[in-house]
């Protein structure tokens, strides 16, 4: 029997419903913050994600999906879809379009990472990047919009995380003292860390070893480092996030490795996935697009959700909350109440009720079958009921059964849609 390839998993309903929940609840907030989607191919010139992700990082040097195609060129299966969208937007001049641009993606990412729970090489991510501004007031906007996204979904308790690692004008002095530092103490942290303290010092500080955690401690903190541009940035977007009461904590040791990220980084976590697992990540990107061939300044910032995890995160969330797949389960006695239950459930599901008939079998089955697909309600019509125009209605909750009409019905069921 052929199986799925391992690190790849199919999503079966139900749960492909909480997928789509999540997705629609992104793509409306995404709207109200004047996004727009894009949608890039799944595989590039391997080049791209080489220069827009960093041939230093795990992602680039050992887990990228690469192959030779027949003409000899070399792609890559998209590892993530920043480095695609500013290929995007550079080649399409983007940049000539009036105002920012905002624009968000959904859909399968690819990586080829060790097999552990949670983790798929097949994985999916929800993003955005707003490219055009400077500005410390977009970044306050965009981890607003991120969780305004995880509320929305019905999450509560994650944390967020800031912080800001300067730019090409403050980091250099800051990565030199860095590196003299590690020079010290190398001895005592772990092999990755040894090769990151020569080729890319900041990498350290996010290192998730235990036994390191003790020495990165002791290293020197980016913050007191910042330039007189830098500073002020920092401090207005935490002013932003005041204002708007949002919560979060600052944390030094968030870095991103490569050159071109600057000032603002962010990261939120979500309590039921540990400390260790973030729902998200994002951060400024100033000098991305010119790295990838943009002769016009084009600075940006951006996100991307890990959508599994999200998922994972809002079905525990919803665990317990109410509301099953199905909203009625209608149970037709004979032939011609069958022909009446297909009008019936036509004009519930046109009013977006969840409807599913019950096309064979007795009753007793029928009743079974709808306590099995958690269905609210069974619906049973008879040939007389169908004479009085009236129906019987099973609360399956409950257990209790009343005769509503069909108006009464309708009432009962459109509610909340
Ligand atoms: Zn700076
Ligand atoms: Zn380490």
């Amino acid at each position: 029997m052929i199986k799925a390839v391992k690190g790849t998993r199919d999503i079966l309903p139900p749960d492909s419903r909480v997928w789509n929940r999540v997705e629609e609840t992104a793509r409306r907030v995404f709207a109200a913050y004047h996004y727009g989607e894009i949608r890039t191919p799944i595989f590039e010139e391997t080049a791209l994600f080489a220069r827009g992700v960093g041939e230093e990082t795990d992602i680039v040097s050992k887990e990228m999906y690469t192959w030779e195609d027949r003409d000899g060129s070399s792609l890559t299966l998209r590892p993530e879809n920043t480095a695609s969208v500013i290929r995007a937007y550079i080649e399409h001049r983007l940049d000539q379009r009036p105002g920012l641009q905002k624009l968000y993606y959904i859909g399968p990412m690819f990586r080829r990472e060790r097999p552990q729970k949670g983790r798929y090489r097949q994985f999916s991510q929800i993003g955005a990047e707003v490219i055009g501004s400077e500005s410390p007031a977009v970044d306050a906007e965009v981890i607003e919009m991120v969780l305004e996204i995880l509320s929305q979904c019905g999450l509560s308790g994650f944390h967020l995380v800031i912080n800001s690692v300067g730019c090409k004008n403050c980091r250099p002095a800051f990565l030199a003292l860095l590196r003299e530092r590690l020079q010290d103490v190398k001895g005592q942290l772990c092999g990755d860390c040894q090769r990151r303290a020569d080729t890319n010092p900041l990498r350290v500080l996010d290192c998730k070893v235990p036994q390191d955690q003790p020495v990165i401690e002791t290293l020197p903190s980016i913050l007191d480092h910042l330039c007189e541009v830098c500073k002020p940035h920092f401090a207005t977007v935490r002013q932003f996030l005041d204002d708007r009461g949002i919560q979060y904590e600052v944390r030094p040791r968030l870095v991103r490795g490569l050159d071109y990220y600057m000032r603002t980084t962010f990261e939120v976590v979500h309590g039921s996935l540990g400390a260790q697992n973030s729902v998200l990540g994002g951060g400024r990107y100033d000098g991305l697009a010119e790295s990838l061939g943009s002769r016009v300044h084009s600075p940006g910032i951006g996100f991307s959700i890990g959508e599994d995890r999200l998922v994972m995160s809002v079905e525990e969330a919803s665990q317990n909350a109410s509301g099953g797949a199905l909203d009625v389960f209608i149970a037709p006695l004979g032939a011609e109440p069958l022909r009446h239950a297909a009008g019936l459930a036509h004009e519930l599901r046109r009013h977006n009720v969840r409807v599913e008939i019950a096309f064979e079998g007795k009753l007793k089955r029928a009743l079974e079958l709808a306590n099995k697909l958690n269905a609210r309600y069974t619906l049973i019509v008879g040939e007389t009921e169908m004479a009085a125009g009236v129906y019987a209605l099973k609360n399956m909750t409950s257990g209790e059964q009343e005769t509503i009409s069909r108006e009464q019905l309708a009432e009962r069921l459109y509610a909340g849609k």
